[in-house]
């Protein structure tokens, strides 16, 4: 059975900047949860961030892919740069995810870690951006297919795709 990578705050943990969590309230998840297919994770704690912290966003515009190639970086709202942090937040991430043959990530949008689609443009003022945070980037780039918590549907409908033929295999064996 696919195990799936989940952003911790997602699963109830307050481990966001504000100590805050994003609770999906998903039967989808719960089913997930259930059947043991889900991996925990919070990239920015497991790098050894604090809880609470202050917010940070990837400045100039620009994606997780540019942080990751050395031409952006990721600051916090205070102008200290946690770019590094980050950035092993990200390799603990797909480290994770190879540990448990994780092919799909459910992660929260919007973070400079986990975004997907969308990512605050770093200037700290609210406004967004299309792009992908350096989580996200770097498990797609290593064939993790990434959804954000808008996506669950369309995610267990990529799994069930995935699977059906397996249990098709499975029912003609036996
Ligand atoms: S790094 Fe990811 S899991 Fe951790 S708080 Fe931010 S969005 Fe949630």
């Amino acid at each position: 059975m696919e195990k799936i990578l989940v952003s911790a705050c997602l699963l109830g943990k307050p481990v966001r900047y504000d100590g805050s969590d994003k609770t999906v309230a998903s039967s989808i998840l719960s089913q997930w949860q259930r059947e043991g297919r889900v991996v925990g994770l919070c990239p920015e704690v497991e790098a050894g961030l604090p809880v609470p912290r202050p917010p940070a966003e990837i400045i100039g515009g620009r994606g997780g892919d540019a942080v990751h190639d050395g031409t952006a970086k990721i600051l916090e709202n205070t102008g200290k740069d946690v770019t590094q942090s980050f950035l092993a937040g990200a390799w603990k991430a797909l480290e994770t995810a190879r540990k448990w043959h994780c092919r799909f990530a459910l992660l929260t949008d919007g973070s400079p870690s986990c975004g997907s689609s969308f990512l605050y443009d770093g200037s700290f003022t609210g406004a967004r951006i299309p792009g992908a945070g350096v989580v996200a980037a770097l498990l797609l780039k290593n064939g993790v297919e990434v959804f954000s918590e808008h996506q669950i549907s369309m995610l267990a409908e990529r799994l069930d795709a995935d699977e059906t033929p397996f249990r098709t295999g499975c029912l003609r064996r036996f």
